[in-house]
């Protein structure tokens, strides 16, 4: 999502780090370069400036660069004022009133209509409501057929607008409709240009009116840049969002947008679009987002993505287990089957704090799955007994595991040989500070 500012931020803050004197000077140069990455990936130079400068003020500040850690205290300042640029805290979708309209605006193209399907999924799927859609972009050709054909998919009722209507009429009957039929949240997608213009926002204003939306989303296209930003400023001047959608953030977006929109327009980012698919859409957290950008990888969404069936105790447990070197076979083998059922490797790397530096050494490698299918085959032909105490496993132990799991010796002695370095490996690592990284597959 934000990988080359990712990138270019890890450099200058790894110079930076671990060093245990910093001078004025050293954080200078490297708030330069923080400055020139952020105008490289198009954050608006406003917001680059302002920011810039509170870091220095704080970072230059009376005990940052004689605590124990100056460095790292660097990083933390700005992680923390990037949460700020973000938004701060997370804030909520306003689903109150029977029903809650949220009315969807933006250019022609910047991903409205894909949006209202996505949003109305999320909304029955995780926020248990009955949506209603409502075509209401009579200019675009075909745009209402789209939206009935994504909600006949996704099983979601839709207002039967046809392209003759008037817009503002069929946001004040669907309402009336969504009333009649018991759903609790009404989603209107309205008509874009490829301009701002005047009409258009008249008919916005009207719609807005005859509706009195608690949300009105403006939708942005991530890819513009700054472009976005701009007209964003313009929907709220005149429309008073509430909130911002940004879409095609998985595509080569740098980033400008997201780190602008907050600022220049004082609404919040409330969701982002990842994907063209239909459970492309995620809602924002400016901590999360910033963790990401500084390369401190994403645990909570990690979390999330693992439907928190992990408790909390079994994490301790697995902690505690680290520290302490009692990591066994077993769970390593636990380990692998939950990563396998989160999905791609490559996705969740991402998400690991660290990660991305290992993975641009790894350079562009395939990632392991076929590797973790062989390891795991290997690790079930051993006994319970075994995989807690791998010591027990003498020669012909490892004749019978090879046959067992269709390998040869020399591999399992390799599984073995990689595990107790592994072992040893997370051990000096959970022993000294910073965040555990992920243990490196044994090959
Ligand atoms: P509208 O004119 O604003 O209603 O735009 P559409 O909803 O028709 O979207 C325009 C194009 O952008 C479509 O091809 C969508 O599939 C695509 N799109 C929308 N959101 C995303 C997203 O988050 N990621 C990607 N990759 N494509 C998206």
């Amino acid at each position: 999502m934000f990988d080359s500012l990712t990138d270019r931020l890890e450099d200058v803050f790894r110079k930076i780090r671990g060093q245990a004197r910093l001078t004025e000077e050293n954080v200078q140069t490297a708030l330069r370069e923080v400055r020139l990455a952020l105008l490289e990936a198009d954050v608006n130079f406003k917001v680059v400036k302002d920011f810039v400068e509170r870091v220095r003020e704080r970072a230059v500040g009376q005990d940052v660069l004689k605590s124990l850690n100056p460095g790292q205290q660097v990083v933390k300042i700005v992680h923390e004022e990037l949460i700020e640029i973000l938004g701060g805290q997370a804030t909520d979708l306003d689903l109150s009133g029977s029903p809650a309209v949220i009315m969807v605006v933006g250019l022609q193209g910047s991903g409205k209509t894909t949006t209202c399907a996505k949003l109305a999924l999320k909304l029955r799927r995780e926020f248990k409501r009955k949506p209603y859609l409502v075509p209401a972009d009579v200019y675009r050709p075909a745009a209402i057929d789209q939206l009935h054909k994504l909600a006949s998919q996704l099983d979601i009722e839709a207002y039967p607008s046809t392209p003759d209507q008037n817009p503002v009429d069929i946001c004040a009957a669907a309402l009336a409709e969504a009333k009649r039929t018991g759903h609790d949240v009404v989603l209107l997608d309205t008509a874009g240009r490829l301009h701002i213009d005047e009409a258009l926002m008249d008919e916005l204003a009207a719609i807005k009116a005859g509706c009195a939306p608690g949300e009105i989303l403006f939708v942005a296209d991530a890819m513009t840049g700054q472009d976005a930003v701009t007209v964003a400023a313009a929907f709220n001047e005149r429309l008073d969002i509430t909130g911002v959608v940004l879409t095609k953030m998985d595509g080569d977006a740098r980033g400008g947008a997201a780190l602008s929109v907050r600022q220049v327009t004082g609404k919040p980012i409330k969701l982002v679009g990842t994907g063209e698919k239909v459970s492309d859409l995620e809602l924002f957290y400016p901590d999360r987002a910033a963790s990401r950008i500084l390369g401190m990888g994403d645990i909570l969404t990690l979390i999330e993505k693992a439907q928190t069936d992990v408790d909390a105790e079994e994490a301790a447990e697995m902690e505690r287990k680290l520290r302490k070197a009692q990591f066994t076979l077993e769970d390593f083998r636990t380990q692998m089957r939950r990563i396998k059922k989160l999905g791609s490797l490559e996705g969740l790397l991402k998400l690991i704090p660290g990660m991305s530096q290992v993975r641009k050494q790894l350079g562009d490698v395939q990632m392991p799955e076929k590797e973790m299918a062989r390891v795991e085959a290997i690790i079930n032909s051993m006994t319970k007994a075994e995989r807690d105490n791998p010591k027990l496993i003498n020669t012909s132990r490892r004749e019978r595991i090879a046959k067992g799991s269709g390998v040869t010796v020399l591999e399992v002695s390799q599984l073995l040989k990689n595990f107790t370095q592994m072992q040893k490996m997370m051990q000096r690592m959970m022993g000294g500070k910073g965040m555990p990284s992920m243990p490196k597959m044994p090959p």
